[in-house]
């Protein structure tokens, strides 16, 4: 079969400790899985776990420079423990789903706040607030065969060293295998998908020049700045 021209390459994220790179299928992201960030949104209590996406090519594996999107005034930084799956299905079972986690990175989820807003108040949908190009810097997997599954441990933002998010991975509202089981009830999960598995508190905005730098307790670092 020729192309008409040719497909872009797969998007591949680093392993930690590996020449051997993580092929990238889908992007799902988890909304207000930390109840302290579901209440800075205006939500309450715990809420069924909802889930948008990114395109896979709005990845920007290992930071570095990012360019600020246009068509915002309000571009805010989730950072967010990101699970990799090599193994996938329908309906997983929640006491079977870190069978299918590879490992795990630390991802910002960048969002133009504003035009979120205005889909929210519209009923619109959230594509262009959360996917749009350079939306979704993300580190080397750490396997879990070196780091096991971290069900707590320090999550942690700064801007231009000044700190901003600070959590714990124990305050997610629903378990790293709660959402994968949950959202296996929606979508077929495959080997390649990521999961960004939400926020905790202290978004706030950024603009062109800061520098952000992102920690998660034993999986890494991400470091970018916004040009
Ligand atoms: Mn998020």
């Amino acid at each position: 079969m020729n192309y008409v021209f040719p497909p872009a390459a797969p998007v591949a994220l680093r392993v930690a400790g590996s020449e051997s790179v993580f092929p990238v299928r889908r992007v799902y992201c988890v909304g207000q899985n930390y109840a302290d960030h579901a209440a800075e949104m205006g939500g309450d209590g715990r809420q069924p776990p909802f889930f948008f996406g990114k395109p896979a090519d709005a990845l920007v594996p290992g930071g570095g420079n990012v360019a600020y999107p246009p068509q915002t005034v309000n571009l805010q930084h989730e950072v967010e423990l990101v699970v990799a799956l090599s193994k996938g299905g329908s309906d997983i079972a929640v006491d079977r789903a870190l069978d299918c986690v590879y490992g795990y990175a630390i991802g910002f989820d960048l969002t133009r706040r504003d035009l979120q807003s205005r889909a929210k108040a519209k009923g619109q949908p959230w594509d262009m607030a959360k996917g749009y190009d350079q939306s979704g810097p993300v580190s080397a997997i750490v396997p879990v065969a070196t780091l096991g599954h971290p069900a707590n441990g320090a999550i942690w933002l700064k801007v231009n060293g000044q700190l901003k998010q600070s959590g714990d991975l124990a305050q997610m509202s629903w378990k790293v295998a709660e959402v994968i089981a949950n959202l296996s009830s929606y979508v077929r999960l495959e080997p390649g998908d990521l999961i960004f598995t939400g926020t905790p508190a202290g978004v706030s905005t950024v603009v062109r020049g800061d520098v952000l730098e992102g920690f998660i307790e034993n999986v890494g670092e991400l470091k970018i700045k916004l040009v």
